[in-house]
């Protein structure tokens, strides 16, 4: 099976990061044998600039094809007096809804050389490896009615929290698949107590979870599971929750970590013809304008985003375990980008320096 990736550097720093997957993938060909057939193509600010519209049709029919989509950032001061049908932002959100991309995976992994960088002690993160699975496609951010409306004389703010059992059933199904890839333990949080969405959540994802008898299930309103992932997050493995706690709590353990410039992210969807699932890599940070240009971008976020490519697209869960160790190995050594450095005093490594040295550790691997 040939492995087809549609590469969108997008705006910002996202051609800085991008540049250093580029020569990662490169090394998988040449040093792996794992070839990638990989088209690059224009989204966010840069494709609105060329072609009036931040994701052109041809870009998003590209998407539709490939089994697994790369994207570096949208965004700009540049572009933030357009439309807002035109925005970089909306290219990002046309690929996210067109691809249908329900199932939102975030991991809080703390690299042990970074326990220090996290606002929690060191004891409490340290080794932390957990996966939050988001539900991106509906919930209180799709559901009608919506909108601001007058009533009597004041105005009232509506949204509506509404999930159907089948898109609760398919998300369950991607976090159950994914526990038993790992620690077969999942947690599912809802507010089954004051919410019926919630008693629904609970009740489809307890039926989903027959299926998989081998799966440890749990579950925890969510504000308990908020404070349980700041009290002891290491007791979880992977949780699934709806769009809106999911937005929170994906936040919430992310920074457990440390920095923006580590966290990767991939969304996917139902599967294709060949068996992988639409899929959707990218690092939950922005184009940072602040350090474009400048090559102070941490490239580890989209690195590892493309790690999680490896292990959820290509089915090569041995090297994306190789990548990420790559990485772990650089950060032991002490080679930092300036945005993992709190003391004065030490030169942090441009981007391509951080690049270089993941690619020594990548050959030190072999
Ligand atoms: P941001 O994530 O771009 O930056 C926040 C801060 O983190 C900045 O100080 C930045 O320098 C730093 N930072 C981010 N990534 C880093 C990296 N890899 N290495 C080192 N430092 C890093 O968020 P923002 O400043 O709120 O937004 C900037 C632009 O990005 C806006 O136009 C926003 O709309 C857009 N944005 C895009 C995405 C996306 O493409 N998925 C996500 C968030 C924001």
């Amino acid at each position: 099976m040939t492995n087809s990736l549609l590469i969108l550097p997008g705006d910002g720093i996202g051609p800085e990061v991008m540049a250093e997957v580029t020569r990662i993938i490169d090394w998988f060909g040449d040093k792996r044998g794992i070839k990638f057939d990989v088209t690059e193509d224009l989204v966010g600010g840069c494709a609105y600039d060329k072609h009036g519209t931040p994701l052109h049709d041809d870009t998003m029919a590209k998407a539709q094809e490939v089994d697994a989509v790369l994207l570096g950032a949208v965004g700009g001061p540049k572009y933030d007096k357009l439309d807002f049908s035109v925005k970089p932002e909306r290219g990002l959100l046309r690929l996210r809804k067109e691809m249908d991309l329900f199932s939102n995976l975030r991991p809080a992994q703390c690299f042990d050389a970074l326990a220090d960088f996290s606002s929690l002690k060191k004891d409490v993160v340290a080794g932390l490896d957990i996966m939050i699975i988001r539900e991106l496609t509906s919930g209180v951010y799709f559901g009608e009615p919506r909108g601001i409306f007058e009533e009597g004389n004041e105005r009232v703010g509506i949204n509506t929290q509404r999930y159907t059992e089948s898109e609760i059933d398919r998300v369950a199904r991607s976090a159950f698949d994914l526990a038993m890839k790992r620690g077969k333990k999942l947690c599912s949080m809802e507010k089954a107590n004051v919410m019926e969405s919630g008693i629904l959540w609970r009740e489809v994802v307890t039926e989903v979870g027959k299926d998989y008898p081998e799966v440890e299930l749990t579950h925890m309103y969510a504000d308990a599971g908020a404070m349980q992932l700041t009290r002891w997050p290491k007791q979880f493995d992977v949780i699934v929750t709806d769009n809106l706690f999911g937005d929170l709590l994906s936040d919430l353990a992310a920074m457990l970590t440390g920095s923006l410039g580590m966290l990767p992210s991939a969304s996917l969807g139902a599967p294709m013809e060949n068996g992988r699932p639409k899929a959707l890599y990218e690092p939950v940070h922005g184009s940072a304008p602040d350090i474009a240009g400048q090559g102070k971008a941490n490239p580890c976020a989209c690195i590892l985003s493309f790690a999680m490519a490896l292990r959820y697209s290509f089915d090569l869960g041995d090297e994306a375990t190789r990548l990420e160790q790559a990485v772990n190995s650089v950060l032991a050594e002490g080679i930092r980008t300036a945005d993992l450095l709190n003391e004065e005093g030490v030169t942090p490594a441009t981007t391509v320096e951080m690049g270089d040295a993941v690619l020594k550790a990548l050959d030190a691997s072999l």
